[in-house]
């Protein structure tokens, strides 16, 4: 994923609120990666960038980019990860190396449409031993 600064100024103007440095830091952050960190690894990560911002800060600004709709929150394993890829995908949680992976709705041949309800949101978390960790225990 590539956004330039730019879309991701874009994306938080349409929110009617102020378009601060941590929002964009935030955001232009979790659009560049694709393992989902959790808001402990987003901080250390801003902080190691050079950015000026509080842990609190990084939670407040989480949790309205969330409530906004640009960014997803999955609860794994009793922590919060965020992902800049808020459409629909379900998630690979690997046991043995804790990484959250994306996968692609086709992998998993899942069809919403086939819900009689209003469907808002879909959280779906496939738990097992990811590619490179099964490679690794087969060389043991
Ligand atoms: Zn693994
Ligand atoms: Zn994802």
């Amino acid at each position: 994923m590539n956004t330039s600064r730019e879309e991701i100024i874009g994306k938080l103007r349409k929110t009617r609120s102020h378009v601060t440095e941590q929002r964009i830091a935030v955001m232009e952050y979790l659009e560049s990666v694709k393992n989902h960190p959790t808001a402990k690894e987003i901080y250390n990560e801003l902080k190691r960038r050079g950015v000026k911002i509080s842990r609190a800060s990084v939670f407040n600004v989480l949790r309205f980019l969330r409530d906004q709709g640009l960014i997803r929150e999955i609860k794994v394993a009793d922590e919060n990860h965020y992902d800049a890829r808020i459409e629909f995908h379900p998630h690979f949680l690997c046991k043995v190396c804790g990484r959250v992976l994306d996968l692609d709705v086709s992998d998993v041949g899942f069809y919403h449409g086939k819900i009689p309800h209003k469907v808002e949101q879909i959280d779906l978390i496939i738990t097992g031993v990811c590619q490179k960790c099964l490679k690794k225990l087969d060389t043991i």
